[in-house]
């Protein structure tokens, strides 16, 4: 495509993504319809402010206005913030964990964890299909409407995933049952913070049993994972599903075998690195681990989003943790 076509089509993105944005304003509590304010994902106080800089902090993003992957330093207003609570909603229902002395032992506070950040990944699939929407509204023959079409309901599968998720957690809030099994471990402080989902299944798993199926699967399995700073180190804390138990199992409990760190360590980098996008770091780790090989990363983040790459659990013997770890990282090869 020549360049002034691609200005095109890029302006046409980005402005259906800030119009998409203006659209989503409201509280995504069931029932509530007030205005929603600006909010962390995880908090300021005691969490993002131990790894921050002058209340700043490094995100991994896509830049909208280039179409590019990139690092940005952000401040923490931008930083890993997010719009989906209104006033009341956002102090009262995270009361418990909003606090520098968190009960880790409770179900209640992993639910609450898990759903601050299952409302993130609502707003960023909305956006997604709302801004999709907006492009198609547009009848610019720059884009391909099938493909429009294909993300839109793509989109819109994920929202019900999610949706089905929310209920089980709001019913385990009110009426003390556990759809869910949580398990947290303590970790050496490391720089960073990730909260998010991601999809268990690999693309060659889910071919397979659709094939068998004869249609699409109902469901994905879907994980969660959150690490912080916490006192004087971080927290690793995951979740699942019950009714997942019996595939999941043995995966994620590899994450928590006290006597082997290492694995746990190598299991979350390529984590990190491959499937998590929610995160950020402080200025010490970026120096250390990422300064200088930055496009390695957008190698491995491509690498991963390849349609002929079906194994998303592939993984890399790297260690956040190693000395060595960036002359290990930009040494391997993806292909
Ligand atoms: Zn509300």
């Amino acid at each position: 495509m020549n360049a002034k076509l691609n200005f095109q089509k890029l302006r046409i993105i980005v402005n259906s993504r800030t119009a998409a944005k203006k659209k989503i304003k409201k509280c995504f509590y069931p029932g509530c319809n007030e205005k929603s304010i600006n909010s962390h994902i995880l908090q300021r106080k005691g969490i993002l402010d131990k790894i921050s800089t002058d209340s700043h902090l490094w995100t991994f993003r896509n830049n909208h206005q280039k179409d590019e992957l990139e690092f940005k330093r952000l401040g923490l207003k931008k930083a890993f913030a997010f719009n989906c609570f209104c006033n009341h909603h956002d102090t009262e229902l995270f009361k418990e964990i909003e606090t520098t002395d968190i009960d880790f032992t409770k179900y209640r506070t992993m639910l609450l964890f898990t759903l601050r950040v299952l409302y993130d990944e609502i707003y960023k699939k909305m956006l997604f299909v709302e801004t999709r929407e907006l492009i198609l509204d547009t009848n610019s023959d720059l884009f391909d409407k099938e493909d429009l079409i294909r993300d839109i309901e793509d989109g819109k599968l994920a929202i019900s995933d999610l949706k089905r998720i929310e209920q089980k957690i709001i019913l385990d809030l009110e009426q003390n049952t556990e759809h869910f099994v949580f398990k947290k471990r303590d970790i050496p402080r490391i720089a960073l913070c990730v909260s998010t989902f991601f999809t268990y299944d690999t693309t060659e798993e889910t071919d397979k049993a659709e094939a068998e199926l004869g249609r699409k699967l109902d469901r994905y399995t879907e994980m969660f994972i959150s690490i912080f700073p916490y006192q004087q180190g971080n927290i690793l804390m995951m979740g699942y599903e019950k009714i997942d138990e019996v595939k999941v199992k043995d995966y994620f409990d590899e994450f928590f075998i006290e006597e082997n760190p290492e694995l746990c360590y190598m299991k979350i980098t390529n984590l990190l690195i491959f499937n998590c996008e929610n995160k950020v770091f402080g200025d010490q780790f970026y120096n250390r681990k990422i300064e200088g090989i930055e496009s390695k990363y957008i190698e491995a983040t491509q690498f991963m989003l390849d349609k002929n790459n079906k194994n998303e659990r592939t993984s890399f013997k790297i260690n956040f943790y190693d000395e060595d770890f960036k002359q290990i990282f930009s040494a391997l090869k993806f292909k």
